[in-house]
């Protein structure tokens, strides 16, 4: 396959740029290249290129996602069917009033249900398709650190054991349902005025999709095929991640009549007592000695893996960034470690010997001319 295109890029836009920059851009190119009004061969490909891009960057959670993980990591987590769910295309292309979707005949209307959509809209093939479950998972830094197994109390449905999950009353007869006449789906059309109107596909509530309908509901299940059950699933947590990563588990989600939805595990790390994630790299402050300052020393600080060594050169002034290498988040994405700066405060000492004080007074006569020296006259 080739390499995808950078979505900032196809949309000619910054990273840093808002979302009303982000809509203006597709706006503009979506004029250019709308089958509508462009029939030149590749514009209809530009489109979708264009519009697979609007609908990441428009969404906060996606771009967010593909910011951080890049293509690779991102088309991992989300199919093309995720990336165009819940994307507003709406309202934009009602400004400019072209048709979007009402059975026109437009090609946009063709773009969106089938090519777009990988045809999976349309017809029997995504008939029933569970929906996705969320659950929330709270880890602490250091577990994010080295990755932790997290045991989550998964409640989900499961096939209906007293009827195979056909919903029927084992020996009932089953029924073509009536309310959708057996295709599952029931359609709606919103008529929009002048800018056409707007066609939606629903799963056919009176039969949850399944296109037909027991005489006799199962009794256990009241004919839904499924039961609500909880039980204990074990998640593996990779290190590194950090507040707002996701796990996906799919087919873990709701199940469907034809297929289960995905299991999202949604990630948020506690924040620490002294330790500061910033990216990959950890901050911490440590106190130090006036004399461990100005001679140098090696102290023992506090590290995610435990404690290491650091080293403070001689001459060391307050407030200094010492880093150290390697010490860390794992990165999720490339390998490798980030590093551990640890920021170095000065003890000024107090409770002082007579023998201490001389000391001291003789060092601060040291700089026979004081920086300020000339100021004073
Ligand atoms: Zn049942
Ligand atoms: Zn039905």
């Amino acid at each position: 396959m080739a390499t995808k295109k950078d979505y900032y890029e196809i949309l000619g836009v910054t990273r840093s740029a808002s979302k009303d920059e982000i809509k203006g851009a597709y706006r503009t190119l979506a004029m250019k290249f709308h089958p509508d009004k462009n029939k030149d061969a590749g514009a209809e490909d530009r489109f979708k290129e264009i519009s697979e891009a609007y609908a990441v960057l428009s969404d906060d959670t996606k771009r967010q996602t593909y910011d951080q993980y890049g293509h690779a990591g991102f088309d991992q987590r989300y199919s093309q069917e995720d990336i165009f769910r819940n994307a507003n295309f709406e309202d934009i292309f009602r400004d400019f009033g072209f048709s979007f979707g009402g059975g026109s005949g437009s090609p946009f209307d063709d773009l969106f249900s089938s090519a777009v959509f990988g045809g999976s809209q349309r017809g029997r093939g995504n008939r029933g398709r569970g929906a996705d479950l969320r659950y929330d998972v709270q880890i602490t830094l250091e577990e994010a650190a080295k990755g932790v197994e997290k045991e989550l109390n998964y409640k989900h449905n499961k096939k209906c054991e007293h009827c195979k999950g056909s919903g029927a009353e084992p020996g009932s007869k089953v029924t073509t349902c009536s309310t959708c006449k057996g295709h599952g789906q029931v359609q709606s059309v919103k008529n929009m005025g002048a800018f056409g109107s707007f066609r939606s596909i629903t799963t056919c509530p009176a039969c949850a999709g399944n296109g037909e309908k027991p005489e006799k509901e199962c009794k256990e299940c009241r004919g839904s095929g499924s039961q609500i059950i909880t039980e204990k699933l074990e998640v593996a947590i990779p290190a590194g991640v950090d507040t707002n990563s996701q796990l996906r588990l799919g087919g873990l989600g709701e199940r469907g009549p034809s297929a289960s939805g995905d299991l999202y595990v949604f990630i948020h790390v506690k924040e620490h007592a002294f330790f500061k994630r910033e990216d990959d790299d950890i901050y911490l402050e440590t106190p130090i000695s006036f004399s461990q300052a100005a001679l140098g020393a090696e102290i023992e600080v506090p590290t995610l893996s435990g404690k290491a060594n650091l080293k403070i050169p001689a001459g060391t002034q307050t407030h200094t960034l010492l880093r150290m290498k390697g010490e860390g988040m794992p990165r999720v994405h490339g390998g490798g470690k980030g590093d551990q700066f640890v920021r170095v405060i000065i003890r000024t000492p107090t409770n002082l010997s007579e023998k201490q004080k001389k000391h001291l007074s003789d060092l601060g006569d040291t700089p026979k001319k004081g920086m300020f020296e000339g100021m004073f006259r």
